[in-house]
């Protein structure tokens, strides 16, 4: 049995001014032909789908495209183009197809393009024919729209945040041999809720997203039903069908679906006001509090300058808190700044310079601060390590500065921000030593877990700030939760 694999990943923010290119998608990875299937084995839904079905079909993988960008601003119509082109060739290039399974972010702009899977699914259907089933995986940060739930067979999303890459794959693999050996009949309900809510209460261990997504995995215990998928859309997508979503797929039952999506986006009606509750205290407030802090390592949330949200991670505003205050502990921070990272080789190890640093990149949200700093290290480069999908990332040049007790990590490219251990490890620094440290992310700090006494969100200013009522939106529907007043379900 031939069954086509490919992946196309990004997340658009809106309201960030980076475009993402084919060299974003180099920076993470990607991969053609047969280098997805050693690349991708252990890792992500590729890796979670190519391992459950080696276990349980005698198949032959036939792997045409994998592209992962992480987080920005939208593609440009080249960038979009060439993964279209890719998919032309490759599934040209093919021969008979028995399935196929599309590992899909699902909620990509490209320049012109609101719905870049749709137009990327449209093309695939077009060579595939609607005989040959298909199987999506999503992010479940996902826009859910009618052409991606129309282009599909089945689909899943992730259940949890963090990001379950790897186990979504395996549920996509599920839903596919459930088609082709077992004769199952899917048959999607969906609908869309009228919400977008900022990402403070997004973890799925608590709270209100606890207890949706808990609903739907009540539901797909429930005979007849294959998958049930919560989408609380991923906050800066200014797109015409933009909001939260939620789908069933069931064996063959439509009305049954169709009564268990209604429980299902009911429940996150029911729950608009708690997924809008604000955690985040003020810089002074955090850096405070952090300080004040005895034991551990104090986590403090960027939540404005989140680049797995797609913002710049230049944003120095916790930073210049740091300094004005003097912090007397350990604290670690990351900036993007290739201008700093120059300067600091220019200066040389063991040398001192000030200079401009962080706030170039997004001149919607931020300016440079001024910092007198000594180079301690000059590094940087591509650094493996198996995180999310992908299995290293690029600095480019990086350099680390020493303000008083703050080490400054500079890097040339986004990387991954400060958001695992590596960056800092790369340097020669234990995390250990430190009492506080900067994570570009709203939700992914897991990697310190085994330092870590407290989490402080901080409410700072940026492409992914808390306070959606602030962004220029243009293209969402509205009325919208918590936008406008008078959104209904
Ligand atoms: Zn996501």
């Amino acid at each position: 049995m031939n069954i086509a694999i490919a992946s196309y990943g990004q997340e658009t923010s809106s309201f960030s001014p980076v475009p993402t290119t084919l060299d974003t998608f180099k920076l993470y990875g990607l991969f053609a032909g047969d280098e997805i299937l050693q690349k991708c084995r252990d890792i992500g839904s590729i890796g979670g789908f190519l391992q459950t079905m080696d276990a349980q079909l005698d198949w032959t993988p036939v792997p045409i495209i994998h592209g992962w960008a992480g987080a920005s601003g939208a593609l440009t119509k080249e960038t979009l183009a060439y993964f279209a082109e890719a998919l032309e060739k490759g599934l040209r290039d093919a021969g008979p197809l028995d399935a196929m399974y599309f590992a899909l972010h699902g909620a990509a702009v490209a320049d012109g393009v609101h719905d870049t899977e749709a137009y990327l699914l449209r093309i695939v259907r077009g060579l595939i024919g609607n005989d040959i089933p298909l199987v999506i995986s999503l992010d479940h940060h996902a826009n859910l729209t009618d052409a991606i739930v129309d282009h599909a067979d089945a689909l899943v999303a992730h259940r949890t945040q963090p990001h379950d890459q790897f186990e979504t794959g395996e549920l996509a693999a599920q839903l596919l041999l459930g088609i082709v050996r077992d004769k199952t009949r899917p048959t999607t309900a969906w609908r869309k809720i009228p919400l977008i809510t900022h990402q403070e209460q997004f973890l799925t261990a608590h709270g209100p997203m606890k207890q949706w997504f808990d609903l739907a995995r009540d539901i797909e215990s429930r005979p007849g039903v294959l998958s049930a998928s919560t989408l609380p859309m991923q906050p800066w997508l200014d797109v015409p069908q933009g909001g939260w979503a939620a789908a069933v797929v069931t064996d063959n039952d439509p009305e049954l679906a169709d009564k268990l999506v209604q429980e299902l986006g009911d429940e996150a009606w029911a729950l608009r006001e708690s997924f809008c509750r604000l955690d985040s205290i003020t810089p002074e407030a955090a850096i405070q509090r952090a300080v004040d802090a005895d034991k551990g390592l104090v986590i403090l949330s960027d939540t404005g300058d989140s680049i797995w949200g797609g913002a710049t991670g230049d944003s120095n505003v916790l930073l210049a808190e740091m300094i004005r205050q003097q912090v007397p502990h350990r604290a670690l921070i990351t900036l993007v700044d290739p201008e700093a990272v120059e300067a600091a080789m220019a200066a040389g190890v063991g040398g001192t310079l000030t200079t401009m640093v962080g706030g170039k990149l997004d001149p919607n949200f931020g300016t440079p601060t001024q910092v007198t700093a000594k180079v301690a290290a000059i590094g940087g480069g591509r650094v493996d390590v198996s995180l999310l999908g992908f299995e290293s990332y690029d600095l480019g040049s990086a350099a680390l500065l020493e303000i008083g007790e703050i080490r400054l990590v500079v890097s040339e490219n986004r990387g991954i921000g400060g958001n695992h251990p590596s960056v800092y490890e790369h340097f020669g620094l234990d995390v250990a030593d430190a009492r506080m440290l900067v994570v570009k992310t709203a939700s992914n700090w897991q990697f310190y877990q085994p330092w870590i006494d407290q989490v402080i969100r901080v409410d700072t200013p940026g492409a992914t700030t808390s306070h959606l009522e602030d962004l220029p939106w243009q293209h969402l529907p509205r009325p919208i939760y918590p936008l406008d007043s008078d959104a209904t379900m």
